[in-house]
């Protein structure tokens, strides 16, 4: 088994060049969602890709999943009804501490004002299929913290997502991908079933889930370099496309 997971942020314009690295237009979205159906591959939901590290389940050779973080409202806007289209399962990461209100975290970093998702939109995207899984509090740096802010930012998300939906919320992806042995521990004591890192590659049978790995796809990646992070999970990206030789020995290995 050799899975990708893909992470978005936002699908949307940018309306700011600070924030274009985190947005990916809903066009080159389709796109991307277009190279995942022509490739042959099956798009599946994290709690499928956990049983296959479980051993509890066979995964198809060519698999992805797709994830967003931080539960702007624009997936709801934007993104839900591409991945409809397709039928495509997601999962989405929200900061429970600015559900109805804006991304306030992304003040210190000048990334502009954005609406997020309400109550009523988390509960829709459930219903369609989305999983929704928790991203603190606040969008803390966990790593840095103390562990009883760790440990309340990472419960405390989960229980008022719960909340909202009435249902389990079992997944949990680390903001600014940052973790360490004493954050994942929370994570396992606070009830999560797996939890998404940043680091890139793919997943096997023998990658930890509470350390799930993820490619990220950039506002600007142009669709080879979307090809290349769909078949190796890198994000380690050459600038400009191998001559056409090289890719196809690249992308035959
Ligand atoms: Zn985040």
């Amino acid at each position: 088994m050799k899975v990708t997971i893909l992470m978005y942020h936002m699908i949307t314009e940018p309306e700011d060049p600070i924030e274009s690295v985190l947005c990916r237009t809903p066009e080159a979205f389709r796109k991307d969602m277009t190279q995942i159906y022509q490739a042959g591959y099956q798009v599946l939901p994290l709690a499928t890709i956990l049983d296959g590290i479980a051993g509890k389940a066979d995964l198809p050779e060519k698999s992805v999943a797709i994830t967003f973080d931080d539960g702007l409202a624009c997936v709801y806007e934007n993104a839900l009804p591409i991945l409809q289209e397709f039928g495509y399962p997601s999962s989405t990461f929200i900061v429970s501490g600015c559900v109805n209100g804006y991304n306030e975290w992304g003040k210190v970093f000048g990334l502009p004002r954005k609406r997020m998702l309400t109550s009523s939109e988390i509960r829709t995207l459930a219903e369609s299929g989305v999983d929704i899984g928790a991203h603190t509090v606040n969008h803390v740096w966990l790593g840095k913290s103390e562990k009883n802010v760790a440990t309340k930012e990472i419960r405390d998300s989960k229980a008022s997502l719960e909340d909202i939906l009435g249902q389990e919320v079992s997944t949990f992806a680390y903001p600014f991908g940052n973790w360490n042995q004493m954050v994942r521990n929370a994570v396992i004591e606070a009830g999560y079933s797996g939890a998404c890192s940043t680091i890139a590659g793919r997943n096997r049978k023998d990658t930890d889930p509470y350390l799930l790995r993820r490619a990220e796809i950039k506002g600007g990646d142009a669709p080879w370099q979307f090809r290349l992070k769909l078949r190796f999970a890198t994000n380690d990206m050459p600038p400009r496309p191998p001559v056409r030789s090289t890719l196809r020995k690249f992308l035959s290995t």
